[in-house]
């Protein structure tokens, strides 16, 4: 029997939810006429936490930056406002495993000077950047040639290395810029360096701030790291909640035919689906597989994403076992520096409640694009590195009193070098061969929840364009 809707939607993350909310909330369509195909017995995907004993553990993210206005919306429409729970302000500190020490970042010249995160001649070259040439052609460049353009060799591989790999657990020099920190490229292309673009940025902040003292208004630009009190689960939980009559979990999709101008599912116990609209709101792996009898091009396109798989370690302290409660965000270990974590978060110290009081919780953080091999190692040996790599960082003397490992082996995407390119040829496929058909997720255009949220009311519209054309035309 083949079960027939007006849209499907492949995968129950927070992308496929946040569609689905969408088209129903927004676009008027029917929980009948929908349906969330997840092959888990769970909706939700990353996302999700663990309460132990009055710990929460989150899997995957903890949380997302509070400036993009569609996630707070999506927040709101969902009446969880009240929930919300913002980063402690000690989250501001964050640390980097230099030379065998812990040594805050700070955007204060003296400050970053005396940190001793980069050598004397680094440090200097990183304040020359505002006498770079702004690069003028439009050739990809990795964020690591970028890097070293602008700011040096030395920041380059001490500093952005770290921090593409505590984002995207990538490595700097096989990502693009264009696609992975758009932003940046954005930030050269406008206003011809990093450091003039901060000091634009700052003086219109200023002038909106005095402009906000006169008429008040919210928040600046920045954005905090915010979550909700009893785990980021919350949201995707809430979505679920609501479109409970139209989520099918234990549906794994195995392949996507098209027969008279409609889309025909088959998940993998033989049920059939069949509708003129698809999203595929699974990982671009997949993807790929569920379109290889369709279109063997797009599959490949699709199956040549990279992803970088990563394993967290959740480590649970007794307070009293610590040499000091841990005070800020957490620290990033750059290559070559002896740690073989990608950086540690300091859970309880960025959100309340993570932790019961006397508690401290730690997230260590192992694989990436640079170690993949070392994510998919047995739990016990990676709970004993993080236990005795920690010991060292953050002197800790004594042994958790328990761990917890969460495996994310297809875990974040990667944008390499032809990435955006790669893009544009997906999307064109898309629209001459495959009308009807649409991906969303994390795997494409930008990987934070943010961007999901930001994307998820954009593709809902154009399934409702189509679904509104396709009315028309068969009256
Ligand atoms: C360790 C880690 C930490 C992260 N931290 C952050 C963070 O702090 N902040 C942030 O903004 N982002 C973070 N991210 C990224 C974030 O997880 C993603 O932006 C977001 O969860 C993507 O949601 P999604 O729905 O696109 O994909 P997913 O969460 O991967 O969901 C895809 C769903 O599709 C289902 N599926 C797969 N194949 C099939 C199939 N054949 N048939 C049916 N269903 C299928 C899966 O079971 C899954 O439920 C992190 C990611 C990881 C891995």
């Amino acid at each position: 029997m083949t079960r027939a809707h007006r849209v499907l939607i492949v995968g129950g993350g927070f992308s496929g939810l946040a569609i689905a909310w969408h088209l129903q909330r927004h676009c008027g369509l029917a929980p009948a006429e929908l349906a969330v195909l997840e092959a888990t017995a769970r909706t939700g995907g990353n996302i999700a936490s663990l309460h132990k004993d009055g710990w929460v553990l989150e899997a995957g993210p903890n949380g997302f930056l509070d400036n993009a206005p569609a996630t707070l919306a999506l927040v709101d429409d969902l009446g969880l406002t009240h929930q919300l729970l913002p980063s402690n302000q000690a989250s501001a500190k964050r640390f980097i495993w230099r030379a065998g020490k812990l040594r805050r970042i700070s955007a204060h010249p003296s400050a970053f000077l005396a940190s001793g995160i980069l050598p004397l001649p680094g440090a200097l070259r990183v304040a020359l950047e505002p006498f770079v040439p702004a690069k003028r052609d439009n050739a990809p460049e990795s964020v690591f040639d970028f890097a070293r353009r602008r700011i040096g060799r030395h920041a380059a591989e001490l500093m952005v290395d770290a921090m593409v790999s505590g984002v995207f657990a990538g490595n700097a020099r096989e990502l693009e810029l264009a696609s992975a920190f758009p932003n940046m490229a954005a930030m050269e292309r406008q206003y011809g360096g990093l450091f003039r673009a901060m000091w634009a940025k700052k003086r219109a902040a200023r002038r909106q701030q005095i402009a906000r003292a006169k008429i008040g208004g919210p928040e600046g630009p920045a954005g905090k790291l915010t979550s909700f009190r009893e785990g980021f689960e919350t949201l995707p939980k809430a979505l679920a909640l609501h479109l409970n009559d139209s989520i099918v979990t234990g549906a794994d999709v195995t392949d996507l035919a098209r027969i008279d101008g409609q889309y025909r599912l088959t998940t993998s116990d033989g049920r059939h689906w069949q509708a003129p609209s698809v999203v595929l709101a699974c990982p671009a792996q997949a993807a790929a597989r569920i379109s290889a009898a369709l279109h063997p091009g797009l599959s490949a396109e699709l199956d040549a994403i990279p992803t970088a798989p990563i394993t967290v370690v959740a480590l649970a302290f007794r307070a009293a076992d610590l040499p000091g409660l841990p005070d800020g965000f957490g620290f990033l270990a750059p290559r070559h520096q002896g740690l073989r974590m990608l950086g540690c978060l300091w859970s309880s110290s960025i959100f309340a409640h993570r932790a019961p009081p006397g508690g401290v919780l730690l997230q260590a953080m192992f694989g990436g694009a640079h170690s993949p091999d070392l994510a998919h190692l047995p739990s016990d040996t990676l709970a004993a590195w993080a236990q005795e790599e920690l010991a060292t960082a953050m002197r800790i003397a004594h042994p958790p009193q328990w761990t917890h490992v969460f495996r994310h082996p297809l875990g974040i995407a990667q944008y390499p070098l032809g990435h955006r390119a790669r893009m544009k040829r997906i999307r064109a496929t898309l629209t001459s061969d495959l009308p009807g058909l649409h991906i969303a997720g994390s795997a494409y255009d930008g990987i934070s929840v943010n961007h999901c949220a930001t994307e998820a009311p954009k593709i809902a519209q154009a399934v409702a364009q189509e679904m509104r054309r396709l009315t028309t035309e068969s009256n």
